[in-house]
């Protein structure tokens, strides 16, 4: 009998695409782009046809027959699949292994039953849609000039949205999205944010801008039903906005018109594990396949994107004063902890102003980037302090769950009544994390209503958004939290935000840190004084004369981006330079540092640098050692060129160390 070969890209690691017979005469001809399920390794799994060939390499008689195409999807476009090959070369990882998870899970078990009922609820949702627009605030000059050169970019535009907080970033993305859905009835908009907690916001701007418009929404915290029915109308090209976060970047979206990346600095957008992928990054790559515009809006850009916009690669599209009207950017000072000693964390400044806010019934924030009560307990007898067994790290108390807790491992125990080694019962916490301040401010202001917002407070599903909204309804007068409060959000009531201990990061050896510190204490002084009341930033600091307080102070993001840049060119960093971080880990160190001397070894070339392996910085995770190695290169295709074939070699060594490979590392 007559066959023609699939090739099928399955989730595997290593090779991943195998050809497979199939029966000419069947009737169906096979598509590339649909999925088929196959036996592999005596089971049945559905992988990806990239192609369909009349020979193959394999004799006819060692291929087994694919068992079934799921015909009742439409193909993935050749396009998408092309995205997805360009990430697994670009990551060095197997194009199976980048398609395949990328799909609902539901469409990649073997039953095909979901399908067909996933399918008819999408029919049933199918009313017509009506992209006019409704309730469009005026804008201001700058902003419609911005929506204006948005809306009316033609093929691949890559432009910076660079706003200051509360410029009214968000009214430029919706009047540029309303210019290309009212000009074309077909188009879709990819709308990018970082963080799980900012899709409701946004969504419900969208959905009142556009009523009717169909909306679908892909990010981690849906059900598997709920995520099959949300990518299976972007697919079929009916959902016109798909609202996400970083794994929405490989959605299928036949239509892509347009892409917006919001906080396009914000280090969520990298993924930091399996296929280390940058959410931003690809969607440039996309919007440059299809040859469309892509907006990328912060108003703290990342250096790579600032530099690209510098070098007039990207088009700048500036929003310098805030959007609502009488609204001005928040007084920022700093608080020398030197003089103005603090208490339970906090100083006599920071004090004064929350009581002040507390008396005029406005809102506060605190900002801590530490969770937990504290971040180690100790001995005062014996110099014993919690480390954990299994990490270089220490074990966090957590004083509301009664336990302490390893944030690497997650391996929890009850907090010792005692001393596990002198026996002494007095144990002390060291240091200060949300917990605490939140416990020393109850007692500080027992009238007023305190609210916790970090991954602790947050666990349960829901929580957060309801936290987010007791803030938004005024149900809160002083809110203390981490990082997740410091993004996008757009609090109408709050004047004061109090920074409580941001220096430690002034001494990191990760050269990125002070492009991080940077930014997300400009992200978080801007939820201050977003509805036009006065506004002040207190920054508790003992480096008061640090010239990145200056910075913040001043709001000066362009100078000081400018002098960081200046400072990558000449240390041969970033966006100077291309690398990649060969990570290994082992039960010992000594063997993971074995394997990456023998990477470093096996592939002698001129044209990349490789440095010597050394131990991370947090070495040990449970009871794992780990190292790194970087390689760098100021060509792009030079280190890309050099990585496809190490990658092989590497391969082949069949070592018994783990190890990954990312490239464009952003922790390093
Ligand atoms: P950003 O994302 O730039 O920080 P937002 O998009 O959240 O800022 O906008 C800040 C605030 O300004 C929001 O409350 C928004 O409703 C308001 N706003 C935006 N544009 C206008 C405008 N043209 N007129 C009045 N208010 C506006
Ligand atoms: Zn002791
Ligand atoms: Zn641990």
């Amino acid at each position: 009998m007559a066959h023609c070969f699939l090739q099928v890209a399955l989730d595997t690691p290593l090779n991943s695409c195998f050809d497979y017979r199939w029966p000419c005469a069947s009737g169906e001809e096979p598509l590339v782009g649909q999925l088929v399920l196959v036996p592999f390794a005596r089971r049945e799994v559905v992988g990806l046809i990239v192609a369909v060939k009349d020979t193959s390499d394999v004799p006819v008689d060692k291929l087994k027959d694919a068992i079934a195409v799921r015909s009742q999807l439409a193909p993935l476009p050749e396009r998408w699949i092309a995205l997805a090959r360009f990430a697994a070369d670009y990551y060095q990882r197997p194009l199976g292994e980048v398609a395949l998870p990328g799909l609902p899970k539901n469409l990649r078990v073997p039953k095909t039953v979901a399908l067909d009922r996933a399918l008819k609820k999408l029919a049933k949702n199918d009313t017509p849609h009506d992209p006019t627009p409704s309730g469009m605030p005026v804008l201001n000059p700058a902003q419609q000039e911005a929506a204006n050169a948005i809306g009316s970019a033609a093929g691949f535009t890559p432009m910076l949205l660079y706003g200051v907080t509360g410029s009214g970033k968000t009214e430029v993305y919706l009047q540029a999205c309303a210019q290309v859905l009212g000009r074309d009835p077909d188009a879709q908009i990819l709308v990018l944010v970082p963080e799980i907690n900012l899709t409701p916001q946004l969504e419900g701007n969208i959905q009142a801008r556009f009523p009717g418009l169909m909306l679908a929404t892909l990010h981690s915290g849906l059900s598997e039903g709920e995520r099959m029915l949300h990518w299976l109308a972007a697919h079929e090209g009916k959902a016109r906005i798909v609202l996400g976060t970083r794994l929405a970047i490989l959605a299928s979206l036949p239509n892509l018109k347009l892409i917006v990346i919001d906080e396009e600095h914000d280090p969520s957008y990298k993924q930091q594990e399996g296929l280390r992928y940058s959410a931003r990054d690809l969607a440039v790559w996309r919007a440059h396949q299809l040859g469309i515009p892509i907006v990328l809006g912060s108003a703290t850009p990342s250096l790579e994107t600032w530099h690209h916009a510098g070098s007039h690669r990207y088009r700048k599209l500036e929003l310098r004063e805030r959007a609502v009207r009488d609204a001005v950017l928040p007084t920022v000072k700093l608080i020398d902890t030197e003089r103005d000693r603090v208490k339970d964390g906090l100083s006599s400044a920071v004090i004064a102003a929350l009581r002040q806010r507390l008396d005029r019934g406005e809102q506060s924030l605190l900002f801590l980037n530490r969770r937990g009560y504290a971040p180690v307990i100790s001995c005062d007898a014996c110099g014993w302090i919690s480390n954990c067994t299994r990490c270089t790290a220490f074990m966090v108390l957590h004083k509301p769950e009664h336990r302490l807790r390893c944030h690497h491992c997650s391996l929890e125990l009850r907090i010792p009544r005692h001393c596990p080694t002198c026996g002494n019962v007095d144990l002390q916490p060291l240091g200060r994390g949300t917990q605490r301040v939140e416990e020393g401010l109850a007692a500080m202001f027992p009238e007023a209503r305190i609210l916790r917002i970090d991954a602790d407070s947050t666990r349960l599903k829901g929580s957060a958004q309801a936290a987010f909204d007791a803030v938004h309804r005024g149900e809160v007068d002083i809110l203390v939290g981490t990082q997740m409060v410091a993004k996008g959000h757009d609090f109408k009531k709050l004047t004061l935000v109090g920074i409580l201990n941001p220096d430690t990061a002034l001494f990191s050896q990760d050269y990125r840190a002070s492009e991080r510190l940077f930014a997300q204490l400009m992200q978080v002084a801007g939820r201050a004084g977003r509805a036009g009341a006065a506004s002040e930033v207190l920054v508790q600091t003992r480096y008061a004369s640090h010239p990145l307080y200056g910075a913040v102070q001043r709001h000066d993001y362009d100078r000081f981006a400018g002098s960081l840049l200046e400072e990558r060119r000449q240390a041969g960093l970033p966006p100077f330079m291309y690398q990649a971080l060969l990570r290994a880990e082992a039960p010992e160190l000594a063997n993971a540092i074995a394997f990456l001397e023998a990477a470093r070894d096996c592939l002698p070339t001129e044209a990349v640098m490789i440095n010597d392996p050394i131990p991370m910085t947090m070495t040990r995770v449970h009871n794992t050692d780990r190292a790194q190695l970087l390689v760098e290169s100021p060509s792009r295709p030079a280190l890309q060129h050099f990585l496809r074939e190490w990658v092989e070699i590497l391969r082949a060594m069949k070592s018994r160390v783990r190890w990954s490979l990312e490239v464009d590392p952003i922790d390093i």
